[in-house]
């Protein structure tokens, strides 16, 4: 239950799309540290310190807003598939990556971005 509070306490919802199903709502630290700010502490100190006001750089996003993020930041490694299919349009890349064919990778990325 207190993972719910402290969703609570941020709002309720994912402050880039409002989405608010909790389910899918995950803690974002706003520098992007979020390694550092954890470590040590384990989940249940974390959503005590959300309640009592002592950590204060943390958001609430969905998944996708997160990913979207991470994209954006390049808090991922480059080659991390994912943020490539979002971002590139190239499909030499694409195929490279996933190991298909690049007329493969080409009708993939058009199907992708017709979605
Ligand atoms: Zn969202």
């Amino acid at each position: 239950m207190l993972r719910l509070a402290a969703i609570q306490k941020l709002g309720g919802k994912c402050i880039r799309c409002g989405y608010s199903d909790h389910r899918a709502l995950q803690f974002d630290h706003v520098n992007g540290d979020g390694i550092r700010a954890i470590r040590g502490t384990n989940q249940l100190t974390r959503y005590r310190r959300i309640l009592d006001g002592t950590t204060v750089d943390v958001q609430l996003l969905c998944a996708n807003c997160n990913w979207i993020k991470r994209s954006e930041n390049d808090e991922q490694p480059k080659r991390d598939y994912v943020s490539s299919l979002q971002s590139s349009t190239d499909a030499e890349k694409v195929s490279d990556i996933l190991g298909i064919s690049i007329d493969q990778a080409d009708s993939l990325i058009h199907t992708l971005k017709s979605q």
